[in-house]
């Protein structure tokens, strides 16, 4: 029986499920749609998604976002125990932040492979020699909702971007004519 029998079921499957609301929220406010949530026993303690442009602020990432969050719920720096679902890999900001609050375990999305820290480009999280903590992954978990709500943002935004170049142009040309 494989680990995906139960389906949405599967924890992983379901607390996945949960990480791309967030990343739906992201999207909503026009942020690059990244959603994460810590879970700790079977208790979501945190939950967060990338808020970059919100704040002005390029540390705020869906994961860093939700790992002080879940270090506030806990009174603790030390997320041992507990397990990070992120929508897509973590980069190396990322995945340093999740080595020094020691999580037990990362699940995510999708891979990326030109700045991912968990084995798309790098490995900060099972690094060899390690770090001063190791955590398990996990990746692949609802692959492709992760990649699509990804692909779909990207997608509208180059959309968005042709159509301002266009109406911009439009507007030059009003203009000889005005
Ligand atoms: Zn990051």
């Amino acid at each position: 029986m494989s680990d995906n029998f139960l389906g949405d079921f599967h924890p992983d499957n379901f607390y996945m499920g949960q990480a791309l609301r967030e990343a739906q929220r992201a999207y909503a406010a026009q942020e690059v749609p990244i959603g994460a949530i810590i879970v700790k026993g079977d208790q979501v303690i945190a939950r967060a998604w990338n808020q970059v442009e919100t704040l002005k602020d390029a540390t705020a990432h869906a994961e860093m976002l939700a790992l002080t969050s879940a270090q506030n719920a806990l009174g603790d720096w030390r997320l041992e125990g507990c397990t990070l679902f992120v929508t897509k890999e973590p980069c190396p900001m990322c995945a340093g932040a999740i080595v020094h609050c020691r999580l037990d375990r990362v699940v995510f999305g999708c891979s990326d492979l030109k700045a991912g820290a968990a084995g798309g480009w790098i490995n900060l999280l099972e690094s060899n020699p390690p770090l001063n903590h190791r955590c398990e992954i996990l990746s692949g978990v609802l692959e492709g909702e992760c990649v699509s709500i990804l692909k779909s943002f990207f997608r509208e935004a180059r959309e968005r971007n042709a159509l301002g170049k266009a109406h911009k142009k439009a507007g030059r040309q009003g203009s000889d004519f005005g």
